[in-house]
């Protein structure tokens, strides 16, 4: 979408869902319950309003996170905005409890203040109006607009930095209980393990709680209704389904950061000279081989100049096969990313994401030694990734 800090924006579309939900039950319910006064054009106008401002607050509470973060040495590259609010895309996890710590409870702080913020701009707008707790509505009927979206907005962020605060995995609220019990008993595994269920405990209550509304039961605070329990019992299975896959990233991450690149590299891979046609590079390795990337050498057994790939030929156009070089269409060696046989599967696997690579070769003192794929290291975790069960 765009970016601010250094920081990319990603909107899923998801998010249209959300941001046409809250303008129309704005626009359509709450506004003509505050102001049965006010032409219908003005209560669209509050809905949409109030919900950019919304999606801005939560863009600010995702910020929050991803600033405290770069503070703290964690990199941040991009933030979605999606159908549940937002996620703070983390290159690597924190190192230490206390950067996790800080950088969760960001968010939610960020969500405080701009919900007290607003109302208190709300208030300085309205000015001394004495507010009769037995007749709300006389007070909100006084209100303009600006006001009243303040209002609504005040007491939506107020309610998220709450629900983000609820101590399951992987939730700010959460993500702080892990650091905490991190701190306090210096096992990342078992933090997590009980911030995970904690998660999954949590998205039980909200999936009972959403049956129990679904068929007519009126539950505090939420109110009752088939929509709202559907909706509630969406959330419940999205968190839980939330708090496993984060446990088993945890488990993975364990069982990748023992194994040594040079376990898991394939060895016995076919180099091609400079000078090879790209046609020929097709006909007699690639259509015949599982390799799909080839070291590139200055001349047979030479000096490894570059790496060549499936990928670049396929965007090079077919009529230039025949009168192009590999060297032409190659990755320059100084261009290459490269890992060492010392660094561990889980930097192999982190160093593949980010650069949405399929294999990164394994190169020392200039010479490539390997290749380790990312079906290699898929291979490696479904052989042994389960057997190390977690006591
Ligand atoms: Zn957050």
């Amino acid at each position: 979408m765009g970016s601010i800090a250094g920081i990319a924006v990603d909107l899923d579309w998801s998010l249209l869902i959300i941001f046409a939900l809250i303008t129309g039950v704005l626009a359509v319910g709450l506004f003509p319950a505050w102001h049965p006064e006010w032409p219908v054009a003005l209560y669209w106008l509050a809905g949409l309003t109030a919900a950019v401002l919304f999606l801005a607050s939560v863009l600010a509470h995702e910020f929050s996170h991803a600033l405290v973060g770069r503070l703290r040495g964690i990199s941040i590259r991009h933030i979605t905005l999606f159908v549940f609010g937002g996620m703070a895309h983390m290159e690597s996890e924190p190192r230490q409890w206390r950067d996790e710590l800080y950088m969760s409870i960001a968010g939610p702080l960020a969500s405080l203040a701009i919900g007290i913020g607003c109302l208190i701009l709300a208030r300085l707008l309205v000015g001394p109006i004495e507010i009769d707790p037995a007749a709300p509505e006389v007070f909100l009927a006084q209100l303009g607009l600006t006001p009243s979206v303040l209002l609504w907005l005040g007491q939506i962020n107020i309610i998220l930095a709450v629900f983000n605060m609820v101590p399951g995995f992987p939730l700010d609220g959460g993500r702080v209980l892990r650091a905490l019990l991190w701190g306090m008993t210096g096992d990342l595994r078992r933090a997590t393990r009980w911030a995970s269920a904690g998660g999954q405990m949590f998205a039980w209550i909200l999936i009972s709680l959403g049956i129990a509304m679904a068929i007519g039961v009126r539950v505090p605070v939420f109110g009752a209704g088939l929509l709202p329990g559907v909706w509630l019992m969406f959330i419940g299975w999205f968190l839980n389904n939330a708090a496993l896959t984060s446990y088993r990233q945890l488990l993975t991450r364990d069982a990748l950061e023992s194994v040594p690149v040079a376990r898991l590299m394939t060895t016995s891979l076919t180099s091609v000279a400079e000078d090879l046609p790209v046609s020929e590079l097709v006909e007699r390795h690639l259509l015949h081989s599982e390799q799909r990337a080839y070291p590139v050498e200055q001349h047979a057994g030479g000096p490894v100049t570059g790496l060549v790939t499936l990928q670049d030929v396929r965007l090079l156009p077919r009529e230039g096969w025949a009168r192009t070089r590999v060297a032409e269409i190659m990755t320059p060696i100084d261009r290459l990313v490269t890992i060492t046989p010392q660094e561990d599967a889980l930097e192999a696997l982190e160093l593949l994401g980010r650069g949405n690579l399929n294999q990164v070769p394994v190169m020392e003192q200039g010479r490539v030694l390997g290749m380790v794929r990312r079906e290699d290291i898929l291979r490696w975790l479904s052989i042994h990734g389960d057997t190390r069960r977690d006591h």
